[in-house]
């Protein structure tokens, strides 16, 4: 649909930033009840933002043949959301047997479904097959594994993950393609290169390589770098075996996002030209490419808000006793230099606090001395009843919570804001995505059931 340059199209009804849709979104969830004395914290999903990022990502690759995007399903595993991005037309990357259920529960089709699980059980690759989903080996013993459990008439895609060994971003736990990485068929290793080629040779129907370089902390040109050399690979399989037998290439995710400030950067559009420029045979149809974001889809497109319960002074700092601490940002509090947050203040009517910058500890609720959000913060001063924003947690903060304390998980809500006519501000709806824990599901999960069972062992 494009448009001659001489007639430019009118701009898009312009779409509310998406600073003031968050800012509208605690407001109308202070002012609903949905954020309360009783319900302390909770996260929320801005499902045009989500259908925004998607289209970005689908734009970004807009015209290049045989394209499947999928959502890496850790980075955001709850249903509605999984089923709002499959009715974007995105299909999923699933890692064990829980996400395939919910992937499929979400209602993707099997087809649009890649299973990466690091660590395949022979029932988890029979159900696999037996559903048409796509399978990407982790290691040349998978993929003997596969062989003896495929049908002869299997649907199922399959693919061999390689490690381009390329190097390792600035967080270790992150960077998947350092030379000791656990995941793929580290190809610089002695003779590796060669068995590669040997299983490809022996086995017809491996028609993928997979390659995921890295997550947050991995730069652009890492990636692209561990995608080329996925590409020459492949490239050399197929003129050695005289036939193309690889006919996809499973590109992975892990476009770094940026959680300084509100821009989106590397956009998309970014990525995909840093690809184009680097890896020009990748855009030319003779591939199918898979892509398997997560991060960058969600990060920007969902944030928590938590009540200040109490504040307090201590050895000359101020901390504020808040209800989001390890239970639901994890990492952040045990490698707060690798995943800071921006952390916004509001006050108790839900509007964003002004005033002189303070230095404050963002603390929660579980225990032990470092359960900090955002250690020394100048933020706003925050008093009881205020709330704190931990902005860009759309992407593996709710959806992974930790039950330490038997803290519960917190509620998650979706949110569509939209102008009104001839008003200001914005209009805001919320639906469930999912429910608060309740304390009897925390006692069910803690064994409740079994409640006599040490009792009777000597009987
Ligand atoms: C986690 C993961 C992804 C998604 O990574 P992001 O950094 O969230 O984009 C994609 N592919 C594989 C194999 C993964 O393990």
């Amino acid at each position: 649909m494009t448009a001659p340059d001489s007639m430019s199209p009118p701009p898009p009804p312009s779409a509310p930033p998406s600073s003031v849709r968050v800012e509208a979104a605690v407001r109308h969830a202070v002012a609903s009840g949905l954020l309360g004395e009783s319900s302390p914290v909770a996260g929320f999903v801005d499902a045009d933002g989500v259908r925004e990022s998607v289209a970005a990502l689908q734009e970004a690759f807009a015209g290049v043949p045989g394209v499947l995007h999928t959502f890496a399903a850790k980075a955001a595993s709850l249903v509605p959301v999984l089923r709002l991005l499959a009715e974007c037309g995105m299909g999923c990357e699933v890692a064990s047997p829980g996400e395939l259920r919910i992937a499929l529960d979400a209602g993707f089709a099997p087809s649009k479904i890649v299973l990466d699980s690091p660590v395949k059980t022979r029932d988890e690759i029979r159900r696999a097959l037996a559903l048409g989903v796509a399978l990407n080996a982790d290691n040349l013993d998978e993929v003997d594994r596969i062989a003896a459990l495929r049908p002869s008439d299997a649907k199922s895609a399959i693919g061999l993950r390689v490690n381009p060994q390329v190097g390792g971003g600035s967080i270790g736990a992150m960077s998947t393609a350092t030379a000791t990485s656990k995941f793929g068929v580290a190809l610089h290793d002695p003779g590796a290169r060669e068995r590669v080629m040997e299983a490809f040779a022996a086995r017809p129907w491996l028609s993928r390589l997979h390659a995921h370089v890295g997550s947050q902390g991995c730069s652009l040109e890492l990636i692209v770098a561990g995608i080329g050399e996925t590409y020459r690979l492949a490239e050399d399989i197929n003129t050695r075996l005289g036939r193309p037998q690889i006919t996809c290439l499973d590109i992975g995710g892990g476009l770094p996002v940026n959680f300084a400030d509100d821009t989106v950067r590397p956009t998309f559009a970014a990525y995909a030209s840093a690809l184009r420029h680097a890896v020009p045979g990748l855009f030319d149809g003779r591939y199918g490419l898979v892509t398997e974001f997560g991060r960058s889809l969600m990060a920007k497109n969902g944030f928590i808000c938590a009540l200040v319960e109490y504040t307090k002074d201590a050895g000359g700092r101020r901390i504020a006793l808040t209800h989001a601490g390890a239970q639901t940002a994890t990492r952040t509090v045990f490698m707060p230099d690798a995943w800071p947050l921006r952390v916004g203040a509001f006050d108790a009517d839900g509007l964003p606090k002004a005033g002189p910058a303070l230095v404050q500890d963002i603390a929660g609720p579980c225990c032990f001395a470092g359960d900090v959000v955002a250690p020394a913060r100048e933020l706003p001063e925050l008093r009881a009843g205020d709330y704190v924003v931990l902005h860009d947690t759309g992407a593996y903060y709710f959806s992974t919570p930790w039950a330490y304390n038997s803290l519960p998980r917190p509620a998650v809500y979706g949110f569509g804001a939209a102008a009104i006519t001839g008003q200001d501000g914005l209009a805001v709806r919320f639906a469930p995505v999912r429910d608060a824990q309740s304390l009897d599901s925390i006692a069910a999960e803690s064994g409740l059931a079994h409640a006599d069972a040490l009792l009777k062992l000597d009987a």
